[in-house]
Formats: structure tokens, C-alpha cells, sequence
């Protein structure tokens, strides 16, 4: 499968799914996020720093541009790209480090970053629809489909 369609009714259903698909992640992962502001990126990006095992706070990174999560395995790198001016920036703050073998890469706004970020294995669109949303995932190459599948068992 290379899609895969959900409906969350809630930005609780959003963290739970994010949750979920952390298991799915332990190869790594660069993934883009599509949709509106208020769409659930962050709640979404928050469940899958909180399912790889981190226990605190899970900060948006909108005046940061990244918010980085280190675990024993792996490194989590979550990127909100909205407020990059320069898709160029990327370049002087280093990133290319970040999207070394099994590191997972949550990328907001990935449009901003273009000509700079590396290939998605998988995007994920969020969409309103009333209070909740539609969710889908697309896998972008093999490392995806196998993410998908494994979401899937
Ligand atoms: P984005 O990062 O896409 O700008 P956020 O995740 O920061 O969006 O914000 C989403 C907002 O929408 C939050 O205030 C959240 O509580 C609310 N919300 C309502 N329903 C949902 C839902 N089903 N999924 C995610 N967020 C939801
Ligand atoms: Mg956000």
C-alpha cells in the first residue's frame, strides 16, 4: 500500500496516532507534514516524540526551527520551517547532520525548505474537517511503504 486514509476526531486521536506510528520509525524517517496552521502537525509530531519514548514537554518549534530529541537508538529532529526566510539558512544551521542512517525527521512547512532537505520517505497531510481531521500518509519510496506496512500489523 502507498496510502493510507484516517479520520481523527480529536487532537487526542492525533497524539495517539502519532504514538502509534512511532514503532514503525526505529530505521529512521524523513517525513514531511502538509497542511493549514492549527491542522495538527505539532499534535501529530507531539505523539511521535512521546511514542519513541520521550516523557517531557514537546515544544512547537516555530521560533526555533527545530527541536531535537535524543534517545539511546536514535536522534529525533522536529523542524518547523514556516518562519525560514532563506531555504539557504538550512545550510549554516548544520542540518545535514541530522539526516544521518536511523534518524527520524519531522519536517513542518517543508516547502520553505526546498532545495535543501533531503528526500521524504513519507508525507502526512492533515485536513480539517469540522473539530476533527483527515489524516493521510503516503510513502515516497521503499523505506516508506515497509513504514506503512508495519503501521498497518
Ligand atoms: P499545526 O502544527 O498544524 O499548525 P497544531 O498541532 O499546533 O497545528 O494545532 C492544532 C490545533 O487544533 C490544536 O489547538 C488542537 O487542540 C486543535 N485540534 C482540534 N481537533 C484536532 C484534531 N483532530 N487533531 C489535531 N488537532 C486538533
Ligand atoms: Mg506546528
Amino acid at each position: 500500500t502507498k496510502q493510507l486514509n484516517f479520520l481523527l476526531p480529536d487532537s487526542d486521536a492525533t497524539v495517539a496516532f502519532g504514538k502509534r506510528l512511532a514503532p514503525a520509525l526505529k530505521q529512521g524517517a524523513v517525513i514531511y507534514l502538509y497542511g493549514d496552521l492549527g491542522a495538527g502537525k505539532t499534535t501529530f509530531s507531539r505523539g511521535v516524540v512521546q511514542g519513541l519514548g520521550h516523557n517531557g514537554n514537546v515544544k512547537s518549534p516555530t521560533y526555533t526551527l527545530v527541536e531535537s530529541y535524543q534517545f539511546s537508538e536514535q536522534s529525533v529532529f522536529h523542524f518547523d520551517l514556516y518562519r525560514l526566510a532563506d531555504p539557504e539558512e538550512l545550510e549554516f544551521m548544520g542540518v545535514r547532520d541530522y539526516f544521518a542512517d536511523n534518524n527520524v525527521s519531522l519536517i513542518e512547512w517543508p516547502q520553505r525548505g526546498e532545495g535543501f532537505l533531503p528526500e521524504a520517505d513519507l508525507t502526512v497531510s492533515l485536513a480539517y474537517e469540522g473539530e476533527a481531521r483527515q489524516l493521510t500518509m503516503t510513502a515516497k519510496n521503499v523505506r516508506g511503504i515497509a513504514i506503512l506496512a508495519a503501521l498497518k500489523s
